[in-house]
This record gives C-alpha cells, structure tokens and sequence, in this order.
C-alpha cells in the first residue's frame, strides 16, 4: 500500500460555487487527509492518501465537478507525504489574480422550496441563497470572493447562519451571501415618498392589484413592475416612462404560465429556466390578455423567470407583471438606492427596496432561439463576467467596443472577459460607468493592457479613450464590420478566409464613407470589401436614421427621380425639397450603403413607420407585418463595379412604390421584401463562392437580430450547401463588437 501526496491547482470558475465543500467531501468519503483553500488563482488542495484513492479523487474531480464549476484546468504535482490523516478547508490566501468570479446565479429548487415551507425558518424569506445560488458579481466589491469582499460585508451572521456557513456538510458551507430573517437584509416598502408600515409583500400586491406602478430592486439594478394585463396601468407605465413603443419585459410565474400565454419550443424552454434565467423573446398567442401596450405592434415578448426568491415571492399573486428596467429615458439602469429614492417617485407610485447594496450594475440578458440555436442579444446579468473563449496572442488586449450597445472586452490568455450592456455611449453618465467598470474590470482580473483596440469612427468616445495610451501601447482601430466578422469567426474558431455578409445599421468604413450592407472575403485578422449595398445618402445626417421617411425619399428619387419622390412625400410639404436640395450640396448628408436603412426605406414607403421612437423601430414593425402565405418577392440585382459586387435596390424601391399604389397590403409588401433579401444573401454568397472558391459564410451584423432573415437565411444558404455561421454567445448587433475587435488586434499584433 503505497501513500502518495499531490497538490492540485483548479483554475476555472471554482469560487462561489460550492467547490470547496464539494472537495472536503469527497476527500473524507475517499479517506484521504490535506487541505483545500481558495486562491486568487483558482482552488488550490493538496491530498494524501492511498495511491488508488487519490486517483479516484482526481478522476471523480474532472468526471463530476459541482453543478455550476466549470473547470478550465488542473495542475497536479507529487509531493512528499506527512501522515496527514485529516482533511481542512483551510481560509482564503492571496496570489496572482486568475480566479474566475461567477455570474449571478437564479435561486435553485431547494431554495425555493425553503422560502415555500411554513415550517422552514427561511419562509417568504427575500434574500434566501446557498452555494448554488444567488447573487454574485454584482456583490463582490474585490477579491478572493469572501465575505468581507462583498457588499454583504456589513450583515454579521447569527449563530445558526454561522454554523451553516460553517459546516462543509451543509448546503450553505461558505455561502458568502448567507443570511436569514433574523441576520440578513430587510425589505422596505415606499409610497409617496414615506416609509410604509406593513407586510411588504402585501403591500406590493395591493399597489399592483390597484394598478400602480411599483420600482422593485433586484439584483443588477431596478426595475419598473406593472399588472401586465391592465392596459391602464402599463400606458401610464410607457408615459412616465416616456418610452412610446419600444417593448417592455414581462416577468411570468413559472413554465406553465409561459406556455399559456407564448409558444414556446424546447430550446427556449431550456433557456428560460436555467439557472441564468435570461429574458427569451417568445411569440405571443393571440388575444393571450396581455396588454397590448406592452410590446405595441409586435408579435413577441419579453420573457423571464423569477431569479430571486423575492420575485418567487411576488409571483405569488400575479402570473405576469411588466418588469423593465427602471431608468430615465436611455440613461443606464439605476441600482444605487439613493438615486432610486431621489428619482424613481414620478416614474413609479411606489418602491420596493432593500438594505443589501448592489455594487455593481447588471442589466438582464436578453435572448432568442432562432435554428436552434439560443443566440444572444444582450449578454450581462447570469452571463458576465464568465469569459468567452478567444483564441488570441498571449498578449492582454483592451477591446473599446462601439458607440451604441457598448461593451469592452479584456482578454487574457485564452479568455475575453466581456463587460456587461454598457450602453450608449453619447450619455455623459454611460460614458463615466464605461471607463469605471473598464478599471474595475483590469483589477479583478488582474490585466493591464499590452495591445488596445477600437473602432476606426473618430468620433466614438470609445475611439477617443483609446487615444489615450497611444504613447504608450499599439492601437488598432479595427473597421467596425470587419469587427462583426471577426466576432463570428473568433466565437466558432474558424481560421481560414471565408465569405462574410455583414448587413448592419451604419458603421465608419475604411473609405470615409458609412458602411453597413457588406460583403466581406478575409478572416479573423484582416477583410476585404468585395461587396456592398448601392449608396443613398443619409438626409440630415443621424435624423434620417430617427426618421425612415427620408431615407425612403433619397432612395426613391434615385430609383425614379426627384418629382416622382417629391410627389410620394407630399404630405410632408416643403422639407422634402429643402433636404434633397441640402443634399445635393453635400450638407449633412454622408452617403451609406447600410443594410438596415433600406429596411427602413421599405417600411416608410409601405406606410409602416416614418418616424421611429427607438433604434431598429422600423425594421422591427416591417418584419412584424410579414405575411407568411405570400409567396411573391421582389428582387435585387447583383451588379458588378470592377471586382465589387453592387446590390442595386432600384428596381425594388419601385415595385414597392407600385404595390403600394396598387393597395397591395402591407402584409404582402413586408414578405416580398424580406424573401427579397433571402435571396440576396443567396446570390451574394454565390457569386464570392465562384470568385473566392469558399463554401464558409458568416452572417452577422444587427439586421441579423431580424428573426425571419436569420432563419430564412441559415436555411436557404444552408440548402445550397453552404457551411453557415452566425453569433451565439456574442450579440450579432454592437455588444458584439468588443470582441471582434480583440480577435482581430490579436491576429494584426502577431503580423
Ligand atoms: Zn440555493
Ligand atoms: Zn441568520
Ligand atoms: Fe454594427
């Protein structure tokens, strides 16, 4: 019988996640003596024992981790025995930061059971968690993740909490949020402004039942909860909110209650209800009794499930309440509880607040299902700050993102640490939570930069932060959709050069000119534009993205001529002149060949929106209105400029016009404009596959967000034998972007 001893380094996410007790355990079951600590770098143990046990110990490590551990590697050396018989968790050491911090976690069963149980000393307890579950990276302040590095720091544990956190027996063993009713964080109920006597939960219900809007704090930030069926209360909700039309998430009671009101298939069902708890964009039933002033005009929804045990609480009594995130208009989320207090009166009729503080914003993800695939939108709450692989150079890269939908991204080896939904950029606010969460973030991860990278738009405030360290590290301003093509290719770890469709809003091109209607033929390190939409200038410059209609009259008067346009705008009088002739002398007027603003065009010349009050708005309504018996199509001719193709729209933007005349509904025109596009990918792909002689095609881009271009698209190319890509765990729209950028700098770094 032979006694050996090892130690192991466990790297991955090993924090937070019940990796300790779980090791303790197994040690005693196995018998074998040492230690096991948390690092900075991971989980460090040392075992002694039987040879043969210790190898099943390794074995059933890497076999059978804990649930919500995701290992990334082991690091075994033999060591010299020292009869160590007993087995010790031993406290906390410091070391190189490489310990990965977990997501915050949605409450699992068996707490939930526990705050259901009459009986259980954690009955309708709101802050209820355990090793599995709970709130994470919005607590931690630093780390090692202990509880003195979090915002539960102030709470000290009553005894009986303390023997939980105690004892590696104990489901609560080191759970540092732990806490009870009698220790723990409090719930306080506001209403007009005063501190409200009574059982919160039931004052909650009464505000909800009576129609009133009531702020909720939760655990990234705040949101705005509303009785989802009462029309009343969520069109009072969209007023305060000063949001008209952009669709406000819901929050529904459990799976079942999902499947009332939504049609739901298994991916989405498995999304929904994982511990990350995302909100998935689900089709509505018809007439389902939701407020149709929820999500206005649009046949999906917002969905989620109770994360935490006060929204399990809540839930109760109400199978579906509106939850958005509690703002200003297009400010970020507010999660401080001064500025709740101080701000959210007005918006909201009442607040539901608690003492435990959030330190660090998180706004809920957002995702959708399309082939198959849960493909994301935004990527934060459940998500970050859990790293993407990326397959870079060794060096530390700072990747600035984008100007809307910020996010950054800090890589070290083989890991990008994406931030969470930043936001846009053009806020003074956005922008100071950018560059504070960009030193936080190399503090945690203990990262300085050696390469920076950003967009090539001077203008970005995130290109402008980049100027900063240009004395001092390489920058590389990666072409904002040679980015988006890089993302896919990063995220799929496809090395060779392969055709890229990249059709976007706008975005600053090598040229000068505003991209985003591309064909790309390159791979993760550089592109070229072999393709491109046909040029309209944008009339007024950022208004004609706020106002589809002048994008639909620079197209038409190139389609059919400037009386032709000037007479289908009549109804907008003298502007119309005014901006054509504004344009034709070159002011303000960049020219583009956007993929997303000929969506628009179309849905300002069928009559479905000419004035947007959020991003997308157009597109959005213009794929809404599709429908599906038509089996018509327009088309759009793909024309050559010297060795660029050039997708010509002219003959498109004049069938339009004509079926308009001819009252064709809108229903109709919408569905032969997007088959349109289908076929368009198809052609594209084609004619760069007879040029370039590559089967490989990546769709990307924020039109891709466009659920029947995505899954008409996978499916036609894809039937013509095509090996098709497209973003998964990045958001194809600008979140995405960060990441893309790093990819590519690792790749240019290295040339
Ligand atoms: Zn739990
Ligand atoms: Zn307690
Ligand atoms: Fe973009």
């Amino acid at each position: 019988m032979q006694t050996v001893r090892y130690s192991l380094l466990i790297k991955g996410i090993v924090q937070g996640v019940g990796f300790r007790p779980y090791v303790f355990r197994l040690a005693k079951l196995l018998g074998i003596g040492g230690t096991v600590q948390n690092t900075s770098e991971g989980v460090y143990a040392e075992i002694e024992g039987e040879a043969a046990a210790c190898d099943s110990f390794i074995d059933e490590l890497k076999k059978h981790p804990p649930a919500l551990a995701k290992i990334t590697s082991i690091e075994i050396q033999k060591k010299e025995p020292r009869c160590e018989r007993d087995f010790l968790i031993i406290e906390s050491r410091r070391g190189v930061r490489d310990a990965l911090i977990s997501p915050d976690i949605g409450t699992c069963d068996a707490c939930a059971a526990e705050i259901a149980d009459k009986n259980n000393r954690r009955y309708r307890y709101a802050f209820t968690n355990c090793t599995n579950c709970g709130p994470r990276f919005t607590i931690i302040r630093d780390i090692p993740y202990d509880r003195k590095n979090t915002t539960m720091a102030q709470f000290i544990q009553c005894p009986e909490c303390r023997h939980e956190y105690e004892d590696p027996y104990d489901r609560r063993f080191h759970a540092q949020p732990n806490a009870c009713p009698v220790c723990g964080p409090r719930l306080f109920f506001y209403s007009a402004g005063e501190l409200q006597q009574g059982d919160p939960y039931a004052l909650f219900d009464e505000a909800i039942r009576a129609g009133r809007i009531v702020a909720v704090k939760g655990i990234g930030g705040y949101h705005l909860a509303c009785d989802a069926k009462n029309r009343e209360a969520v069109a009072r909700l969209r007023k305060n909110k000063i949001r008209y039309d952009k669709p406000f998430a819901v929050m529904m009671r459990d799976l079942d209650t999902v499947r009332r009101y939504c049609h739901v298939d298994e991916v989405e069902e498995a999304v929904l209800s994982c511990s990350r708890k995302p909100i998935v964009l689900l089709r509505k039933k018809e007439d389902c009794g939701i407020a149709e002033e929820t999500a206005p005009r649009n046949g999906r929804l917002g969905v989620m499930l109770p994360y935490t045990p006060l929204h399990l609480i809540l839930m109760q009594n109400h199978d579906v309440l509106v939850m958005t995130s509690a703002n200003i208009t297009d400010r970020p989320m507010i999660y401080d509880d001064g500025e709740a207090l101080g701000s959210l009166f007005g918006i909201a009729d009442a607040i539901l607040t608690h003492n435990r503080p959030i330190f660090r914003r998180m706004d809920d993800s957002v995702c959708m299902a399309v082939g198959g695939k849960v493909r994301m939108i935004r990527r934060a709450r459940g998500y970050v700050p859990e790293p993407v692989r990326l397959r870079g150079n060794g060096s530390v890269i700072l990747a600035l993102g984008a100007q809307q939908k910020n996010t950054f991204c800090l890589v070290k080896g083989e890991d990008a640490f994406l931030s969470g939904h930043i936001g846009d950029l053009d806020d003074p606010d956005t922008e100071k939570c950018f560059e504070s969460e960009i030193k936080s973030f190399m503090h945690l991860f203990d990262a300085e930069p050696d390469i920076i990278a950003c967009d090539m738009h001077p203008d970005y405030v995130s290109t402008r932060y980049a100027e900063r360290f240009r004395d001092k590290l390489p920058i590389f301003q990666i072409q904002h959709h040679h980015a988006h093509f890089a993302s896919v290719l990063a995220e799929h770890q496809i090395e060779e050069k392969v055709i890229g469709l990249i059709f976007d809003g706008t975005g600053y091109g090598e040229d000068g000119t505003l991209w985003g209607g591309e064909v790309l033929w390159g791979g993760i390190g550089e592109s070229k534009r072999i393709g491109h939409m046909l040029y309209a200038p944008l009339l007024g410059g950022e208004a004609a993205i706020r106002e589809p209609w002048r994008m639909a009259l620079a197209m038409m008067r190139i389609a059919w001529g400037e009386k032709a346009a000037l007479e289908y705008f009549e109804k907008f009088g003298k502007v119309s002149s005014l901006l054509l002739a504004a344009g034709d002398r070159g002011i303000n007027s960049p020219v583009t060949s956007s993929a997303g603003r000929l969506f628009d065009a179309v849905a300002a010349l069928a009559g479905i929106r000419t004035h947007t009050t959020y991003e997308g708005q157009a597109a959005v309504e213009l794929e809404q209105a599709i429908d599906e018996s038509e089996e018509g199509s327009y088309g759009i001719d793909v024309g050559w400029e010297v060795d660029r193709m050039v997708f010509d729209w002219r003959q498109l933007i004049r069938d339009v016009v004509n079926d308009v005349r001819k009252g064709a509904g809108q229903g109709k025109i919408a569905a032969k404009f997007h088959r349109a596009v289908v076929r368009l990918l198809v052609d594209a792909a084609s004619s760069a596959k007879r040029q370039y002689g590559s089967n490989i095609v990546v769709l990307s881009g924020g039109v891709f967000q466009n659920v029947y271009l995505l899954h008409h698209g996978l499916a036609e190319l894809e039937k013509r034998g095509f090996d098709v890509y497209s973003n998964e765990e990045l958001p194809a729209n600008d979140g995405g972007i960060s990441y893309g950028q790093a990819a590519a700098a690792s790749r240019l770094a290295d040339k």
